[in-house]
C-alpha cells in the first residue's frame, strides 16, 4: 500500500473520526495490518486498561500491567492495527518514592492532562465532552482527555472538574489509592464512564479488550445498550461475549479484585436495574461456585468468549484456577488461552545497543519483519564495548541517587553488576539474594571478582510487607559487610528502570512459581545484552536456553515456602559462585569476555525476535481480535 493508501486507511479506520482530529497523523512505518488482514477493516479494538505506561513523565501506572498496556499501544501504532485505548487520567498520578533509615515515603506530585500532553476531546460544537455514571449517592461527571500514542487514541476519563463535590473529584486522584470505595467508583467510570466516553465520541468498537478485571463493569453497560434497545438479556449477553475478550494478568489472589457483596451491591443497584437483573443473580456472575464477596475476574471470564493467560505457563495456571467456572470440562478444556507478553523494542532499546544492531541487519523501523536473528551477527566486542558504556552510566547515576538511608555506595564499572528492579510485591522474593548475607558478602568481596548489585522498586503505599522488605534492603546497603557493593536506588520508574535494565549484566527475577504470570523487565534486559538468571517462572519458562542465560532451581514447586526458598536460594547462590562469575571474568587477550558475550548476542537475538509486542499484537489480532470481529459480524 502506498503513501495514498495508507492516507486513506488512516482516514476512514473506525477507531478514529476524522471529526475529532484523531485520524490527522499517520505516523506508523508499516501497514501490517490493512496488508495481513484485507477483509477486516472495519475492526476495531477497545482496548481498557487501568494503568498505562507511555513514558516516565506520563505518572499513571504503577508496574508491569501498565507498562505492557503502554507496549501494546506503540505496537499497534507501529502495526497500523486499529485501536483505541480507554483510562483513567489521576491527577495525582502514582507516588515519587523517597528513601531515607525509617524506609520508604510517598510524595504524589499534581499534574493536568496539559502536562501530559493530552487535549480535551470536545463536540462538533468545539464544546468540552462530558459524560456521566450514577453513584448510589449521585452523578458522577468525568471530562474526556485525548493522549496521542503514536497513531493511537488513548482516551482519560477525569473525574476532577468543578461539576463534582470535591470529594468525588478526587475519585481519580491516584491510581490504586484510596480504599474499596474509592476503588469501585474508579472501576465503574473507567467500564461504563468508558464506554460512553468513546459513545460521546463516535467511536463503535466491533472488539472490546478486557486488559486485566478493572474494567468488567463495561459489559454491564454494554448489555443496558442493548436491552434499551429490545434485545432480551439473554440475547444481550450472547452478543456482548461474542464482541469481547479478556486477559487475566495474574495468579496472585490479591490481583483478582474481590469486593464484599455489600460494596458490590450498593454500587452496582443501578446497574442491575438497567439490565433487569435480580441483585442475587448479578452477584452470581461475580463468582465461581457460592464463595464469599464479588469477584471481577469470574465476571469477565463469564461475559467474554475468548480469554487469555499472558504466557503459556500461565495460561496453564489460569486453566487450574479458574477450572471451576467450567467444570463439565477437563482442566485442558478450560477456554483460557496464552499471548505471551512482549516488549516494544524501540521504547526499551539503548541507542548504542540499537545502532550495532541496524549494521548487523536488523530492521528496527519494520516490526513485522522477522529480522531480529541477524543481531547474533553483531561483533562481540563491539557488543562488550558498547554494554561496558551502558553500565557505566548506571555506575555513575546509582553512586550518587543510591546514598541514601546512611548507604555509601562505591560501584565499579568494571564489576558484574547485578539489577534487580520491579514493584516490591513480595511475590517476587526481592529478599531471596540476601538470605544469607555473609555468603552474599564473599561474593560481591572477592578480589579479582568483584561483584555488585542495584535495586530499586517501589511497595504499593498499603503494603506493609513490601516495605519491610525495602528496609531491609536498604539496610543492608548500608552494610559495612557489603562494603557499598549493594545500592538501592529510590524513585524507581520507566526512566529509572529503564537505566537498570539496560547498564546490567545479569538481570536477576526470583519470584515464587508460579506467581509471576509472564514478567517483561527480562525481555527489556535481554535484548540490551544482559542474562538473564531467573527462576522458572512466567516468561522465562518458555524464553529459557542454556544460550541464553540460566535457570535458578528447576521449575518444580515443593515443601512449605521456607523450604522452597531455601532451594531456590542455594540453587541461585550455587550458580553465581560456580557458572556465572566464573563466566565474566574469563577474558580473551583482549579482555572480552567470549563465552559470555556470545550467550548476550543469543539474548538480544532471540528475545528480540520472540519477546517483542509487535510479535505481541500479531499474536491477539491474528487469534483473538479478528476471530472476534469476525463473529460479532456475522451476526
Ligand atoms: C518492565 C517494567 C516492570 C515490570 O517488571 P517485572 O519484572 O516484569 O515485574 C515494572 N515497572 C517498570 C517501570 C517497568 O519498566
Amino acid at each position: 500500500m502506498g503513501e495514498a493508501g495508507r492516507a486513506e486507511f488512516m482516514r476512514t479506520s473506525r477507531c478514529s473520526r476524522p471529526g475529532h482530529g484523531l485520524a490527522s497523523r499517520a505516523v506508523t512505518n508499516s501497514l501490517w495490518f490493512p496488508d495481513a488482514h484485507p477483509a477486516d477493516s472495519d475492526m476495531c479494538v477497545a482496548y481498557f486498561c487501568a494503568e498505562f505506561g507511555i513514558s516516565a513523565n506520563i505518572p499513571i501506572y504503577s508496574g508491569g500491567l501498565g507498562i505492557l498496556a503502554g507496549d501494546h499501544l506503540k505496537a499497534a501504532s507501529d502495526l497500523a492495527i486499529p485501536l483505541v485505548a480507554v483510562g483513567l487520567f489521576y491527577y495525582d498520578g502514582y507516588f515519587r518514592q523517597a528513601i531515607d533509615g525509617t524506609g520508604q515515603h510517598e510524595r504524589y506530585v499534581e499534574h493536568t492532562g496539559t502536562d501530559i500532553g493530552a487535549v480535551p476531546v470536545t463536540d462538533d460544537d468545539g464544546r468540552a465532552i462530558r459524560i456521566t455514571v450514577d453513584l448510589p449517592d449521585g452523578r458522577l461527571h468525568a471530562s474526556v482527555w485525548r493522549l496521542m500514542v503514536g497513531s493511537v487514541t488513548l482516551v482519560l476519563l477525569d473525574a476532577n472538574i468543578p461539576e463534582n463535590a470535591p470529594a468525588e473529584r478526587e475519585i481519580t486522584a491516584r491510581l490504586y489509592g484510596g480504599n474499596r470505595e474509592t476503588r469501585i467508583r474508579q472501576e465503574l467510570l473507567l467500564g461504563i464512564g468508558g464506554v460512553r466516553a468513546l459513545g460521546a465520541m463516535g467511536i463503535a468498537p466491533t472488539v472490546f479488550h478486557l486488559n486485566e478485571g478493572h474494567s468488567v463493569f463495561l459489559q454491564l453497560e454494554r448489555l443496558r445498550v442493548l436491552i434499551d434497545a429490545g434485545a432480551t438479556f439473554d440475547d444481550a449477553l450472547a452478543e456482548v461475549r461474542r464482541t469481547s475478550m479478556f486477559t487475566t494478568h495474574t495468579p496472585v489472589p490479591a490481583g483478582n479484585e474481590v469486593f464484599s457483596e455489600e460494596l458490590a451491591a450498593a454500587y452496582l443497584e443501578r446497574a442491575a436495574a438497567g439490565i433487569g437483573l435480580p441483585m442475587n443473580q448479578l452477584m452470581a456472575l461475580g463468582k465461581v461456585t457460592d464463595e464469599p464477596g464479588f469477584g471481577l475476574t469470574p465476571l469477565a471470564l463469564r461475559t467474554t468468549a475468548r480469554a487469555n493467560g499472558v504466557s503459556q505457563l500461565h495460561g496453564e495456571v489460569a486453566r487450574r484456577m479458574w477450572h471451576g467456572l467450567w467444570p463439565d470440562r477437563s482442566i485442558d478444556a478450560v477456554p483460557i488461552g496464552a499471548v505471551t507478553n512482549g516488549v516494544h523494542v524501540p521504547t526499551w532499546l539503548e541507542r548504542g545497543i540499537a545502532d550495532l544492531a541496524t549494521a548487523a541487519g536488523v530492521d528496527l523501523e519494520v516490526p513485522a519483519a522477522p529480522g531480529f536473528a541477524h543481531a547474533a551477527s553483531m561483533p562481540e566486542p563491539s557488543l562488550w564495548r558498547a554494554h561496558r558504556a551502558n553500565v557505566a552510566r548506571l555506575v555513575a547515576l546509582a553512586n550518587t541517587r543510591g546514598a541514601v538511608a546512611g548507604a555509601r555506595p562505591r560501584l565499579d564499572p568494571d564489576a558484574l553488576t547485578i539489577g534487580f528492579s520491579r514493584r516490591f510485591a513480595t511475590y517476587k522474593r526481592a529478599g531471596l539474594l540476601f538470605r544469607d548475607p555473609d555468603r552474599l558478602a564473599r561474593i560481591l568481596g572477592a578480589p579479582d571478582a568483584p561483584v555488585q548489585v542495584i535495586l530499586a522498586g517501589k511497595a504499593h503505599p498499603a503494603d506493609n510487607d513490601g516495605k519491610a522488605l525495602i528496609m531491609m534492603v536498604t539496610a543492608l546497603a548500608a552494610d559495612p559487610r557489603m562494603a557499598g557493593r549493594v545500592v538501592f536506588v529510590p524513585d524507581y520508574d520507566m526512566a529509572i528502570g529503564a537505566h537498570i535494565l539496560q547498564g546490567t549484566d545479569v538481570w536477576l527475577n526470583t519470584p515464587r512459581l508460579p506467581m509471576e504470570a509472564s514478567g517483561t523487565s527480562g525481555m527489556k534486559a535481554a535484548i540490551n545484552g544482559a542474562l538473564n538468571l531467573s527462576i522458572l517462572d512466567g516468561w522465562w519458562a518458555e524464553g529459557y536456553t542454556p544460550s541464553v542465560g540460566w535457570a535458578i532451581d528447576d521449575g518444580t514447586i515443593a515443601g512449605t515456602d521456607d523450604e522452597q526458598d531455601d532451594r531456590d536460594h542455594e540453587s541461585l547462590m550455587r550458580l553465581l559462585e560456580t557458572v556465572v562469575v566464573p563466566a565474566f571474568y574469563d577474558r580473551d587477550g583482549g579482555g572480552v569476555p567470549r563465552t559470555w558475550t556470545a550467550m548476550m548476542r543469543d539474548a538480544i537475538a532471540r528475545v528480540g525476535e520472540q519477546f517483542s509486542a509487535a510479535r505481541m499484537v500479531r499474536d491477539y489480532t491474528d487469534g483473538y481480535y479478528v476471530p472476534t470481529h469476525r463473529d460479532g459480524r456475522a451476526r
